[in-house]
């Protein structure tokens, strides 16, 4: 099963009828997750932390491997096949060892989705494809099912609603082109940390420094900080402040106001160095005329 299957490039809506049923005893059974290629939503993340009951930390460096969704950009996350091999560290001979938690990928496969944003539009438009890879028999199941109803036995609106905010602040960086500068490695890692490590995004939110910076109220602070997917939910909020400088969570006045005057003074100390380097340039350049001169 890979997400970068070879896609037929033909994109349609919820409404389109396919052909396609994944049943045991199939020939093909665990054919798809023998050789795997598959990308984690931080929805994803957050529902195998709690099927193993084990911190993102741990999570991550057993089971996944960080990827590049664009040079020196942005952060995504795959599952870790198994050692010396392609398949899937969860796959049994009887099926997915964590089917009630599978990732978002492996519950639309063979449907691909495709979120897009024309560069400038402000919202995102999903389309989906269908994916034709020779192993997978179950393209010749009789049974047809419309793309809306598949999405649904899968159970993926949730899956979808909840990485939502993730999608968006992706399409948003491939979208915006070069009217938003590369981010900086702070707020790479600070993307990495909120989206797939909420453990430690949960430390840094609970911090001193945070909340000198910060103005969340107690109660949502509490909200925040007693459940994962509103913690993920929340980094969402907080990424589209530090990746693209809108206004989601409002910063206490007199840290701004300081952080402000912080900023004014550097690009101030900027300017005068500078204007220092071109005064002693041009210095040089009439001591050396003159030296020509003599
Ligand atoms: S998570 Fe489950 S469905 Fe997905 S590739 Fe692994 S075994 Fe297959
Ligand atoms: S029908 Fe397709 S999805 Fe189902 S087991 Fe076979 S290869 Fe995998």
């Amino acid at each position: 099963m890979t997400t970068s299957a070879p896609v037929i490039p033909q994109t349609f809506d919820g409404g389109k009828e396919i052909q396609f049923r994944c049943r045991e005893g199939i020939a093909c059974w665990n054919a798809c997750c023998s050789n795997i290629d598959i990308s984690l939503t931080p929805c994803d993340i957050l529902r195998l932390k709690r099927h193993f009951g084990m911190g993102s930390g741990e999570l991550l460096k057993q089971y996944t491997v960080p990827y590049e969704m664009e040079q020196g950009g942005i952060a995504g996350v795959k599952l870790r096949p198994v050692a010396n091999g392609t398949a899937c560290r969860f796959m049994k001979p009887e099926g997915c060892g964590v089917y009630a938690d599978r990732p978002t990928a492996c519950r639309y496969y063979p449907v691909a989705l495709l979120s897009m944003r024309k560069q400038g539009e402000a919202t995102d438009r999903d389309s989906y494809a269908l994916v034709k890879e020779e192993h997978c028999l179950g393209h010749s199941e009789p049974r047809r099912i419309t793309v809306d109803d598949y999405r649904k036995e899968q159970g993926l609106a949730e899956y979808d609603e909840l990485a939502r905010g993730w999608r968006q602040l992706i399409l948003k960086r491939k979208s915006s082109g070069p009217s938003i500068g590369k981010p900086s490695r702070r707020s790479l890692e600070l993307f990495f940390m909120a989206c797939y490590d909420l453990d430690r995004f949960a430390a840094f939110v609970a911090s001193e420094g945070f909340s000198d910076l910060y103005d969340v109220p107690a109660d949502e602070m509490q909200k925040i900080l007693c459940d994962d997917t509103e913690l993920m939910l929340f980094g969402f909020r907080f990424l589209k402040q530090v990746l693209y400088g809108e206004n989601t969570i409002p910063l206490k006045q007199e840290t701004a106001e300081k952080r402000r005057l912080r900023l004014r003074e550097k690009m101030q100390q900027a300017e005068r160095e500078a204007a220092e380097k071109r005064a002693a340039e041009q210095d040089e350049m009439y001591r050396d005329e003159g030296e020509q001169g003599l």
